[in-house]
């Protein structure tokens, strides 16, 4: 009889959580479900249960919805759940900084995490590599540009590499002039052009600020300075991020918009499986390729969250936290598009200089960071 590796799918009712419960039924043969956790749509929570049958299922918020006996209620049900003994592979798709401790706990505890929730690298990375050496576990990326990169890179040794270039979409305001990004409203910043995700990731589209988020993962996850990770737009999502070596070689790595891939490799690496589902590439179809520069003057939130990434300490968490917030606001319907590079900007200037080198340092800061934005800018 084979063993197959057991896997924890936190917030497995949202978009990246859906997807991986798709790819994991294609992978019978090497994967079973072992928990499901998540803070809304109780509904689709219980179904997956049902079908699945894990042997944990945590709903981190207390009073969401319908719940059955024997499920785990409340906010330490994410931890619970990425520490289980039956737990290989926790798959971390919680949006925001609500899912850092899940995934310190889980590689103290020496497990891989295919990691989507990409603030908790933006707001504890050195929390996270020092748990890795502590714990033994990995971070294997589930984001497509970092997913890329790593494929381009594996196999070789770090010293090769000059440069990585991170591709992003321009969200739904590539096309958009300043004047008329004065007017984007809710509704035109969730039309996402080539990608179908959570509201709070489509609004970061927007903004750029997801690819604020994604420059300071990939420091983190590739040890690099920030002066060797370059962004440049490409509206056809194709392209899913470059690496350049020492030689002026580059790799990329290609493929259509989704996030199938992303999510098995991040539960394969370093192996590649076959029967995947995934239709073949035809180039053609996908002609032409476009690449143009990145409008940084009409997007600050870019710039602001680099800037936060180099100057470290407490910054990345406070540029997440405010973005977070400013984002939940935006999505409420009580601030415009504009106001939160604003509320991302003045959160920097006032508490950008807290300290971050603990934990509790980096949660006190998160939460000074969210007060701010609810005191200035939404009421
Ligand atoms: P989503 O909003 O669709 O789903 C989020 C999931 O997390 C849901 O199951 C929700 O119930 C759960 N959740 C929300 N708040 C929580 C909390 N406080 N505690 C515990 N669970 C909570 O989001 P998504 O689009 O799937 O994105 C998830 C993560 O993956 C984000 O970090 C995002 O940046 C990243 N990501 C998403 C995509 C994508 O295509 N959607 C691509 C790359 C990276
Ligand atoms: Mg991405």
């Amino acid at each position: 009889m084979t063993t197959t590796r057991g896997v924890a799918v936190l917030g497995s009712t949202g978009s990246i959580g859906t997807t991986a419960l798709r790819v994991l039924a294609r992978q019978r043969d090497r994967f079973h479900v072992a928990a499901l956790t998540a803070f809304t749509n109780a509904t689709l929570l219980r179904a997956q249960a049902h079908a699945l049958a894990p042997t944990y299922v945590g709903l981190a918020q207390n009073g969401a919805g319908p719940y059955d006996a024997g499920w785990r209620t409340g906010a330490h049900c994410l931890v619970e759940a990425a520490t289980r003994d039956d737990v290989d592979v926790v798959l971390n798709a919680v949006v925001g900084a609500a899912g850092l401790d899940a995934t310190l706990a889980a590689l103290e505890r020496g497990k891989r995490v295919a990691l989507a929730n990409k603030e908790t690298l933006v707001m504890g990375g050195h929390l996270v590599r020092a748990a890795c050496i502590r714990g033994g576990g990995e971070v294997v990326p589930v984001d497509s540009e970092h997913s890329a990169v790593l494929q381009c890179l594996t196999g070789r040794p770090g010293a090769e590499v000059r440069r990585i270039i991170l591709t992003a979409s321009g969200g739904p305001f590539r096309e958009w002039t300043r004047d008329e990004l004065r007017f984007a409203t809710l509704s035109d910043a969730l039309q996402h052009p080539t990608w179908s995700m959570g509201r709070k990731i489509t609004v970061d589209s927007a903004t750029l600020a997801n690819k604020a988020l994604e420059v300071i993962e990939a420091h983190h996850l590739f040890d690099l300075a920030y002066d060797r990770i370059d962004v440049v737009v490409h509206p056809q999502s194709v392209v899913h991020s470059f690496v350049e070596f020492v030689d002026g070689s580059v790799l990329a790595q290609l493929g259509a918009p989704s996030m199938e891939l992303p999510v098995l490799y991040a539960l394969t690496h370093p192996e590649r499986v076959p029967d995947t589902g995934v239709p073949p590439f035809d180039p053609r179809e996908h002609s032409p390729l476009t690449f143009e520069r990145v409008r940084f003057e009409d997007f600050p939130a870019l710039q602001l969250g680099i800037e936060a990434g180099r100057a470290g300490g407490a910054a990345p968490a406070v540029f997440n936290a405010a973005n977070e917030q400013a984002v939940a606001v935006f999505l409420a319907g009580h601030i415009g598009f504009h106001d939160i590079a604003s509320a991302i900007g003045a959160a920097l200037n006032a508490l950008g200089v807290l300290p971050g080198d603990t934990r509790d340092a980096l949660v006190a800061a998160d939460a000074a960071a969210r007060c701010f934005v609810m005191e200035r800018f939404a009421c």
